[in-house]
């Protein structure tokens, strides 16, 4: 069923919902509707799929876990020095292990085994392999969710609140 992406009053994505409680805030005059699709729930009261809080909410940032599939996830499952998206992918450390190169978003891509074994032990300097792009820490858990729909091609006028999707 349709999702609702919720803003804070300041305009910065906080969750993805779904409609019913969305339409509930709003029916509670707790938020407006930002963005809609046009079918109507009720008369006079078209779908919404971006709300905003009337009320700003903190939220503490939650930590996204460094694992195999997120780092998939967050590089498209391609390699990123050739471009290559298949069954083949592994991990490779930017700067090695061996040359004390550390586990952490930044440090580690999706490669796939051929890149990873020419890259070998080197630096993609000395390997001279150029990283499509700089490897990053996600933004957040919410904006990981955001990006897979917007991907998967719904929710399109979600993009244009949430940076880098
Ligand atoms: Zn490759």
């Amino acid at each position: 069923m349709s999702k609702v992406l919720v803003l804070n009053a300041s305009y910065e994505p906080l969750n993805v919902t779904n409609w019913r409680r969305a339409v509930v805030l709003m029916l509670k005059g707790k938020a407006e509707q930002i963005e809609h699709n046009g079918k109507y729930v009720y008369p006079e009261l078209p779908l919404p799929t971006v709300i905003r809080l009337r009320h700003y909410v903190r939220v503490p940032y939650k930590e996204i876990p460094l694992t195999r599939r997120n780092i998939l996830y967050r590089d498209s499952h391609s390699c990123q020095y050739c471009g290559y998206t298949g069954d083949d992918l592994t991990l490779d450390h930017v700067i090695p292990r061996s040359r004390h190169g550390g586990d952490s978003w930044e440090n580690i891509v999706t490669a796939c085994v051929r890149c990873n074994v020419k890259k070998g032990n080197r630096t993609p300097k000395e390997a001279n392999m150029i990283l499509r792009h700089q490897p990053r820490r996600p933004y957040s858990s919410l904006h990981f969710e955001v990006a897979k729909q917007v991907k998967g091609g719904v929710h399109q006028e979600w993009r244009k609140y949430v940076i880098g999707v």
